[in-house]
């Protein structure tokens, strides 16, 4: 299953970034290497770009390895976890970050639509979340991070399906911090708003335009910037910090 990889190590944390092969998820698998984890990417269509970021980390001194896997698939996901990670690794980090959209306005949305991406964006946490808790309870410490969107906070006309999806990862961020907190396993969620990657890359000049009027720093996020809280988030300076949304939005929902 594994497509490319740096020598494993037992000896480094391990960090597992869903859908870390490019755009948001490549800057925070970049810098949680960068932060000293071994990290574990994953992909589900473009094994170029999961190369290209392993590449990348290891050529700058860190561990990678990047595995195809449809977070979508809950059945794939736990042969994932028994095959990969269970008694193999030291699970210290979930980003749940695959996320996809299929956008359409209310009355034309099919039920496909809102089906498929409730299931990548918040099934597919839900599923990741579950078989790392399994994991990370036994070591009775952890960090999850759920990569939501300033969309779940405020709503988007034409993005139905996203909003509840991202909304619903508040929800499921909350709830395991309640419930994994007496395991030590702390459960946070960063709120990006509107970041330059291939998710954003379709807009056109006026849409793109009228976004940045609305955003007080008037400009789009970079993917680093996401990373930075992230990265913060796993790290033992946000160790007393869990059931929290941090928002990384250039100020556009306070
Ligand atoms: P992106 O550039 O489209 O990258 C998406 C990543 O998710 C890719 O690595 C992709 O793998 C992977 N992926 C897609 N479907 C998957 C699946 N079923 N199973 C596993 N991996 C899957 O997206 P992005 O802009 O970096 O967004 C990353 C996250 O941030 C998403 O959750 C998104 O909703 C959220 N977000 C983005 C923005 C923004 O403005 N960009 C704002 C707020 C929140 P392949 O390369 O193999 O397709």
């Amino acid at each position: 299953m594994s497509i490319t990889q740096s020598t494993p190590s037992a000896a480094l944390p391990t960090a597992l970034v869903t859908g870390g092969s490019r755009g948001i998820g490549r800057a925070i698998a970049q810098t949680l290497a960068r932060d000293g984890f071994q990290v574990f990417l994953t992909y589900v269509s473009r094994p170029e770009e999961a190369e290209q970021t392993v590449a990348e980390i290891v050529a700058a001194g860190g561990q990678a390895r990047a595995f195809a896997l449809n977070v979508g698939d809950s059945a794939a996901v736990a042969d994932f976890f028994a095959a990969e990670i269970k008694d193999k690794v030291d699970l210290a980090v979930l980003v749940n970050n695959a996320g996809i959209t299929k956008d359409g306005f209310l009355v034309r949305m099919k039920d496909e639509d809102f089906d498929k991406v409730l299931a990548v964006n918040l099934r597919g946490a839900f599923v990741c979340t579950r078989e790392a808790a399994k994991t990370m309870s036994r070591n009775r410490k952890g960090r999850i991070i759920n990569i939501s969107s300033v969309v779940g906070q405020m709503g988007n006309a034409g993005q139905i399906n996203y909003a509840s999806a991202k909304a619903g990862l508040l929800g499921l961020t909350k709830s395991c911090a309640k419930e994994l907190a007496s395991r030590q396993i702390t459960v946070n969620a960063v709120a990006p708003g509107f970041i330059e990657t291939d998710m954003t890359a379709n807009l056109n000049d006026d849409v793109r335009a009228s976004y940045v009027e609305s955003i007080p720093l008037k400009r789009m996020g970079e993917a680093q910037d996401v990373a930075e809280a992230v990265a913060f988030l796993a790290s033992d300076r946000a160790a007393y910090i869990t059931g929290q949304v941090l928002a990384v939005n250039g100020g556009m929902y306070c």
